[in-house]
């Protein structure tokens, strides 16, 4: 039986469609729905607001209200009831709007006789793009069926305002209006790198066209005949993808199971029985879970519901027979991908070595789509307002992933000028890759131990590529906050156990869990902090659970047996905090022994030099530890007391100061009177000018990211340790803010390389 929403909401539809499917100009168009939706819900007014941009709505048609109020009325979002309904993206119903909080009075509207109110989001990919509203003079409470009703209208008119026809309408308003549209626009940069060539705007939503089925069981079949083609095609292309391996693999096997989940289908199942299509069913099984969902703040269940609304997406083109590999663009070999938003699953939809380019218009650095397409080199650019609907299919995009500009239709000269940075960069890395047959020595033969740091799998191939030295810092915590649980000694053993494997003789230092700050794990979701990056975070965690220091420990010996084995702890600010961990690896050393396990050949513990405080410590640790690695990242965060992360203070302290550089120098300087290795892990060792004056400074081992390597090398190889040593002793006297200039017209006049 359908329920009593579904039957009345039939009703309004199949007027609206009539109104929908005519020959109107869309203001015509909507005046005629609004109309109708406020008779026949009983309503004294109506409005439609719709948005122009992402920052305010328009009202584009109204009834009830003062006549000729369309086009004059703007609402911020978050501003008054209905701009709180498009911020929250939730339904709203208020008995006595005045009295609301959130009531804001239009006097251009004339709303002062109505009393309540419901407003009901128009929504499309998660985001708000207009409200519907209904308002009634007397006090009235609407009811649960009322609300029901209007919701499932609004997904009909969401279609209605997505539409082409209504895109194109905006673009007209905006332009009659004298605002241009953009040639150069700046997004986030999540994936470096240049690319150009035709925009493929990735698959548009599919409209929900008809929302209730006259044969349940034809509609349950289809639903059934669709969701078996798309897994089947979804495993075929997964088995037939060269990814190698790592994270993004693990990503698009997650996304994959999500795609199987037998509770997400039953769900649509149960929407079909109730009266929908399959297409409707789909859509009310994920609004279900996003009014569920969307108001966490847990980063994992967000990401989640972008996982579950590109499986929906991917259904119901496969419900309406509209999925097919994209064919127009076969013939092209440069292609940009313009998405709203995009799964992993997406991107395989291409042929990813034509993709020069993704850009999305939302985003984020941890959306899975982001980190697939940086494992496979594509330049990202994410969080670009209003582009999606914008680009047209073909147009020339130029992607800048280094500065984060998008360029629709470039001018001919910038189109040369990306040619150019192409052509540029493609020479670089063939020159890096040359580079990386001789050694990391310096002009006058100062040999440099050179090594690469390792988070996300796909880093273990720059071992090889770079043909570094070694693993210099290993960050375990990445392979924790990609797992969907805590990975249990078993499964770490296996991660760190490819990393040995892929390092072979180099030397690999394997640091213990650092998370907490910007490092969260998906599993623990009560970790906010006021304070992060100073709060119970690194070595605080392991030493205060003890049994997760002992099961990673562990899990280190056990992947190192019967090689040497090397471990450092991170935020390390006190000596006892180095021995009680240390303490720790030697009980499970102990253990192991006992248990007749193989052990390590060798094991060495060592600590990383990350907060000031045990700077001032540094001849006590430095007897009992084998080595010491300077996280510069952390350390200069601390010595100035400055958030790493916040981008207003990036400019205003350097690392390339007399302060820092005395303390940098200072520590080498006690390390190699101790006799133990020391070596640096912070970024600094990734930038050339600076790993230049940490040579000069007398360290002799750097690890750098793996995309860095080639251009630090090269600076090694150009440079002359003995006069870059004495420049910059002269430097440290030095009261200047940054010593950042003077560094690098040095590095210009002698010829050291540090582009
Ligand atoms: C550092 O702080 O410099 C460091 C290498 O550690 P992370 O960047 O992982 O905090
Ligand atoms: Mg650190």
């Amino acid at each position: 039986m359908q329920s009593p929403a579904i039957n009345q909401a039939m009703d309004i539809l199949k007027l609206l469609r009539q109104v929908t499917e005519g020959q109107d100009e869309v203001p015509i168009k909507l005046a005629k729905i609004t109309r109708i939706i406020a008779e026949k819900m009983e309503a004294d007014a109506a409005a439609c607001y719709v948005a122009v941009d992402d920052s305010y709505l328009e009202l584009f048609s109204s009834f009830g209200f003062n006549d000729d109020v369309a086009h004059k009325v703007t609402i911020r979002y978050g501003e008054g009831l209905v701009g709180e309904v498009a911020k929250t993206n939730r339904s709203l119903a208020v008995a006595d709007a005045w009295a609301h909080p959130k009531f804001s009075y239009k006097p251009e509207l004339g709303e002062e006789e109505y009393k309540s109110f419901l407003g009901v989001p128009l929504v499309r990919w998660n985001r708000s793009i207009g409200v519907i509203t209904l308002q009634n003079k007397q006090v009235h409470e609407y009811s649960r069926l009322e609300i029901e009703i209007l919701e499932t209208v609004a997904m009909v008119l969401s279609e209605t305002v997505a539409s082409e026809e209504m895109t194109e309408y905006k673009k007209d308003l905006i332009k009659a209006r004298g605002l241009t549209t953009r040639e150069r626009v700046k997004g986030l940069s999540l994936s470096k790198g240049y690319g150009l060539g035709k925009a493929v705007v990735h698959r548009r939503r599919q409209m929900v066209g008809k929302i209730f089925a006259e044969d349940k069981d034809g509609e349950l079949h289809r639903l059934e005949t669709a969701y078996k083609q798309m897994n089947e095609d979804l495993d075929k292309k997964f088995a037939s993808t060269q990814l190698g391996i790592g994270e993004h693999v693990d990503i698009l096997d997650t996304y994959r199971m999500f795609a199987k989940d037998k509770g997400w289908y039953k769900k649509i199942e149960d929407n079909v029985k109730s009266g929908l299509t399959a297409e409707a069913a789909v859509e009310r099984a994920y609004e279900d879970m996003w009014n569920r969902l969307s108001g966490t703040n847990d980063q994992y269940l967000k990401e989640r519901l972008h996982d579950l609304r590109d499986v929906a997406d991917r259904l119901q083109s496969y419900l309406s027979g509209d999925f097919k590999e994209v064919s127009e663009i076969s013939n092209w070999s440069d292609i940009i991908v313009v998405a709203q938003t995009m799964g992993p699953a997406d991107l395989m939809d291409y042929d990813y070595h034509k993709i020069r380019g993704l850009i999305i218009e939302e985003g984020t650095p941890t959306m899975h789509v982001a980190i697939v397409a940086k494992a496979l080199n594509i330049p990202v650019i994410a969080k670009i307002k209003g582009l999606f609907d914008e680009v047209k299919t073909g147009e020339l995009i130029a992607i800048d992933g280094n500065e984060g500009y998008v360029y629709i239709n470039p001018l001919p000269a910038t189109q040369e000028k990306f040619k150019a940075k192409i052509a540029e960069k493609e020479k670089l890395l063939a020159r890096l890759a040359e580079l990386s047959k001789l050694p990391s020595k310096t002009l006058d033969g100062v040999r440099i131990g050179h090594y690469i740091n390792v988070g996300l799998a796909f880093d273990l191939d720059y071992i090889e590529s770079t043909n570094c030295d070694g693993v210099g810092l290993y960050r375990t915590e990445i392979p924790f906050m990609t797992s969907d649980v805590m990975p249990d000694v078993e499964r770490q053993v296996g991660f760190y156990k490819e990393l040995m494997d892929r390092a072979g003789k180099r030397k690999v230092i394997f640091r213990s869990l650092d998370v907490g700050s910007d490092k969260l794990l998906p599993y623990w979701s009560n970790m906010s902090e006021e304070n992060p990056a100073i709060g119970w975070r690194s070595i605080r965690i392991s030493l205060d659970r003890r049994a997760i220091l002992r099961k990673q420990v562990r899990a280190f010996l056990r992947a190192a047996a019967g090689k040497e084995l090397n471990v450092m702890f991170p935020m390390i600010s006190d000596v006892s905090e180095f021995e009680e961990a240390k303490e720790t690896l030697m009980i499970e050393l102990d253990k192991e022994k006992r248990r007749n396990q193989p052990i390590p050949s060798k094991v060495n513990v060592g600590l990383m030099i990350e907060v000031p405080s045990i700077v001032f410590q540094l001849e006590d640790v430095l007897k009992q530890a084998d080595f010491i690695s300077i996280g510069t990242n952390d350390l200069a965060q601390f010595t100035f007391a400055c958030d790493r992360g916040n981008p207003r203070l990036t400019e205003r302290y350097d690392v390339l100061s007399a302060p820092f550089l005395k303390m940098m120098g200072d520590i080498v300087a006690k390390a190699n009177a101790a006799g133990v290795y020391c070596s640096v892990c912070g970024e600094m060792a990734s930038n050339p000018v600076e790993a230049m004056v940490l040579l000069g400074l007398g360290y002799r081992n750097l690890s750098s990211s793996g995309a860095s390597y080639g251009r630090v090398k090269s600076m090694i190889r150009s440079v002359n340790i003995e006069e870059v040593t004495d420049y910059v002793k002269t430097l440290l006297k030095s009261q200047k803010r940054t010593l950042r200039p003077q560094l690098l017209a040095y590095a210009y006049d002698h010829g050291i390389e540090i582009y």
